[in-house]
């Protein structure tokens, strides 16, 4: 039977009867398990390592206190590291900036995007009252347009009209427009996604980028992709420059792993995570739940 990264520590920790301070090989021995779980949780190797290392150092010599077992102590310490590695506090999406503020969203095919950007467009009607106009800039899927069309056609969003013809940059050229004169308060541009990441799709972002002017460039991967969202994010960040990140499919079975290394590799905050298919299932994102699920 599968235990958990909690039980394993303590089952470790707590065999140890003596008081005073954990030694280098008692955390040794936990070690190992804490940097197992994180590869099982899908952690990137490199990340696993500093990670160890700072729990490492801040276990060693940590004073057993009577009250509580070595394995609790060990398992806060984890824990705490965990949150302070994901971010420690949830980072929202910045809307400071003059009407009307551009959102750009990035990502695969696949991956979520569309469906992200309609719940990002009602969340922000719901919460902040603002007036949301979606764009799609998706003219290589011929139904890419016609989907966020409904989709905010069912959330009562609007959307930017479709012109057969027009290439993304002039979509985006005319979906900022149409959010100047039609006073938006946010303009949220779902741009084309690709199988995989080329030189093609990193230009049309670019060229996407110059002419909107985005507030924020979000990034949205598959929490279930594990290492292959971690590559995205940081070839992503280096070719157009992201300000946060949303994690999809976060109701899955994934261990939260992803999220520790996509914060690590890129620093760039997890603002968002998708948690199903409707359009009310985004949460903030919250480090300390993440942690508690890479515990176990
Ligand atoms: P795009 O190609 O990146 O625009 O991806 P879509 O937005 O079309 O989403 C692809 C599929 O994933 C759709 O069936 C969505 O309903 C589904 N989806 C998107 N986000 C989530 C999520 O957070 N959880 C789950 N379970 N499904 C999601």
């Amino acid at each position: 039977m599968f235990e958990n990264l909690s039980e394993r520590l303590s089952g470790i920790l707590d065999k140890l009867t003596r008081r005073g301070a954990l030694s280098e090989a008692d955390v040794g021995e936990a070690m190992r398990e804490v940097r197992r779980a994180l590869i099982e949780a899908d952690v990137a190797l490199d990340v696993v390592r500093s990670f160890t290392d700072k729990v490492r150092n801040r276990a060693v010599g940590h004073e057993v206190l009577r009250s509580v077992t070595p394995g609790q102590q060990v398992i806060k310490i984890v824990h705490d590291q965990l949150v302070e590695m994901l971010g420690s506090t949830a980072r929202p999406i910045d809307l400071e900036a003059p009407a009307p503020v551009c959102i750009m969203m990035v990502g695969l095919q696949g991956s979520g995007k569309t469906t992200t950007t309609a719940k990002i467009g009602k969340r922000l009607g719901d919460r902040h009252k603002a007036k949301t106009l979606l764009a799609s800039l998706d003219t290589r899927r011929p139904a890419a347009q016609e989907q966020l069309r409904v989709l905010g056609e069912q959330n009562s969003i609007d959307t930017l009209p479709i012109v057969v013809g027009q290439t993304p940059t002039q979509i985006a050229e005319r979906a900022m427009t149409a959010g100047r004169l039609g006073g938006y308060d946010v303009v949220i541009l779902d741009t084309a996604g690709r199988t995989h990441i080329d030189e093609p799709l990193m230009l049309e972002m670019a060229e996407i980028k110059k002419i909107s002017k985005p507030h924020e460039i979000l990034l949205v991967a598959d929490a279930l992709t594990g290492q292959d969202a971690v590559n995205l994010a940081k070839s992503f960040d280096q070719r157009v420059g992201i300000t946060g990140i949303v994690l999809t499919r976060m109701d899955g079975d994934g261990r939260g792993g992803a999220a520790l290394s996509m914060r690590a590799v890129t620093g760039k905050p997890i603002k968002l995570v998708g948690t199903g298919e409707k359009a009310d299932a985004l949460e903030d994102f919250d480090p300390a739940r993440i942690a508690g699920r890479i515990l176990g």
